[in-house]
Formats: structure tokens, sequence, C-alpha cells
């Protein structure tokens, strides 16, 4: 059996083309584009790329964003003035941090001080309760963006078996509680977790988030299910690999994402449509900034 791929690339361009259709309505309604600030603290290189694509991404899109880079030793204190300042600007819709923080700094207060009503990135702790009420809120990106995945592969989730590879808090927990939502039976596997091989063979879902480069191979799949690959992992030469190893994984699954080109570019295209959410949830609720 070979699997189809499934086309993050693709995929990722209809979700953007549809965000560019309601950026436009948005605007016209509202008489401004939605608007999605970026917070960037430190002169982590990759943030920096992360954040120059997010900008690059709203820009097409017609969501209007703004950088806020602050240096290395901002105080929390200054941080959060910031954040309380974008919490209040009505021409905000969208927040979002670029992780990780210098270390100096709390990360989980400074989550926790976005509105939650302009968390577009899903970390604050009342949009992930939220997520496990499976009441409506701001689903983390990466999440979001594998639901949509699963979706265009044309498998219902519900009453399925799914396993995830991987508890953090920005993608193992919150792909779980949406398939929960979506009523399969979910396995959080992790570091710890016996005869892993054994326990991924009973997914007819199968999403690696362990950041373990080729861990998941052709024989812990079972034939048939459809396996979503989060891990980027640089290799020592340079390329990228994903926690699947696509040629023997390929072989077996039904559908599989591959890695570049899978759930890479439907983070940033979920991020724009949870800035359009939000714009439009608050252009509902105008008392709510
Ligand atoms: P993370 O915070 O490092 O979490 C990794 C998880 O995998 C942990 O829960 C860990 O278990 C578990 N794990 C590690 N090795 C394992 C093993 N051998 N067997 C079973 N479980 C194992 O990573 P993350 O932020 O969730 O990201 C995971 C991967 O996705 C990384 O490669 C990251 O680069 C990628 N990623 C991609 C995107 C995207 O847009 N494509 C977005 C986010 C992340 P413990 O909890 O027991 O330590």
């Amino acid at each position: 059996m070979t699997a189809t791929i499934i086309d993050g690339k693709g995929i990722a361009r209809a979700v953007r083309e549809q965000v560019a259709r309601d950026a436009a309505e948005l605007a016209a309604r509202l008489g401004r584009p939605p608007g999605l600030a970026v917070v960037r603290v430190g002169e982590d290189p990759a943030s920096k790329i992360y954040v120059s694509n997010k900008r690059r991404a709203a820009q097409q899109a017609g969501v209007q964003s703004w950088e806020h880079a602050l240096p290395e030793d901002t105080p929390q204190a200054e941080l959060l003035e910031l954040v309380q300042k974008l919490n209040e600007a009505p021409e905000v819709d969208g927040i979002l941090v670029q992780l990780p923080l210098p270390p100096a700094l709390d990360e989980a207060e400074v989550l926790a001080s976005v509105s939650p009503d302009k968390d577009v990135d899903g970390f604050h702790p009342l949009n992930v309760g939220r997520l496990w009420e499976g009441v409506p809120g701001m689903v983390p990106c990466t999440p979001a963006g594998i639901m949509e995945l699963v979706r265009h592969a044309g498998i219902s989730p519900e009453g399925k078996r799914a396993v995830v590879i991987g508890r953090s808090n920005i993608v193992g927990k919150p792909v779980a509680a949406l398939l929960l939502a979506a009523h399969a039976t979910v396995t959080i596997c992790h570091s710890r977790t016996r005869e892993l091989p054994a326990v991924c063979r009973e997914a007819d879902i199968l999403v690696a988030a362990a950041g373990r480069p080729r861990l998941v191979r052709g024989e812990w799949i079972r034939p048939g299910a459809v396996v979503i690959d989060v891990g980027v992992n640089r290799l020592p030469d340079g390329t990228i690999a994903g926690d699947v190893d696509f040629e023997s994984a390929s072989r077996v699954a039904g559908h599989i994402t591959p890695v570049p080109g899978g759930v890479g570019p439907m983070t940033i295209a979920m991020l724009l449509a949870n800035t359009v959410k939000a714009a439009r949830w608050r252009a509902s609720r105008p008392v709510r900034q």
C-alpha cells in the first residue's frame, strides 16, 4: 500500500485565501483591517524568522500586523505593561507573544496577562480550560491545523482510536483535547510510555509530536491509518526530519503528512484564521475590549 499524501501546503493556501476574503469583509464592515500584534523579546534567530514569516503571511491576507521587538534584558513589569497596552488597543484583535521568552522572564505570567479574547495562540489558561470543557474559545494554531488536515483527509475521528505521541501544552495536550471533542478515543503517550510501538499500532489516527527524528517506523503503524507528523528536527547535516520515518511509514499508512509541507504551513494559516475569529468576536461584543 502507498499512502495518500496530505498536502499541507495546498490546504494552508486554501485557509489563507479564505482568511483574505474574511479579512476584506471585516475591513469593509469595521472600517479597518483585522490587526495582529506580535511581541518578541531578545535576539533568538529562529524567533526572528518565525515572526517575519507570520507578518509576511498576515500582510498577504490583508491582516495588519505590528511587531514589538524588546531587548533581551526587558524586565517582566515592562513586558506586562506592553501586553496591557495591547489588550486595551482597539485596533489590535490578536496578540501573540513569541516563545520561548528569555529565561529570566516568567512565561506563564505573561501568557496569562494576554486578554483571553485576543489570545490568538490559545495559550491563556482560560482558553485551555474552554478547550477541555468543549466550549468555544481560541484554539492553539498547530493543533487546529492538524484537525484541519485530518478533516481534509476525509477521515471523521468519531469512534476512531487516536494516539498522540507527546504531551506538551502547545501540541500534544491540545490536539488530544480536539480529537476527544471530535469523539475519538484518545491515548496520550510520552517518554515514559511502555511499549510505544504496540500502542501506536492500535491507532486509526496517529499524531507524532515528540521532537525525535524518525521515531515512528512503518512497523508501528496500523495499515491504512492516518499519520500526522508534527516533528521538525534539524539533523547534523542541516536537513529537516520529521518524527516519522516517511519511507517505511508511507508504505503502510492510508494517509500521511510530509515534512516539510505538512503540518508546518498550517500553523501560520491557523494563526491568521484565529486573528479573523478574534476580530469577529470582538466586533460582536464591543463592550469587552
Ligand atoms: P516538547 O515540548 O519537547 O514535547 C515533546 C513531547 O514528546 C514530550 O511530552 C515528551 O515526553 C515526548 N517524547 C519525547 N521523546 C519521546 C519518546 N522517545 N517517546 C515518546 N514520547 C516522547 O515538543 P513540542 O513543542 O510539543 O514539539 C514536538 C515536535 O513538534 C518538535 O519537533 C517541534 O519542533 C514540532 N513542532 C512543530 C510545529 C509546526 O508548526 N510544524 C509546531 C510546534 C512544534 P515527556 O513529557 O515525558 O518529556
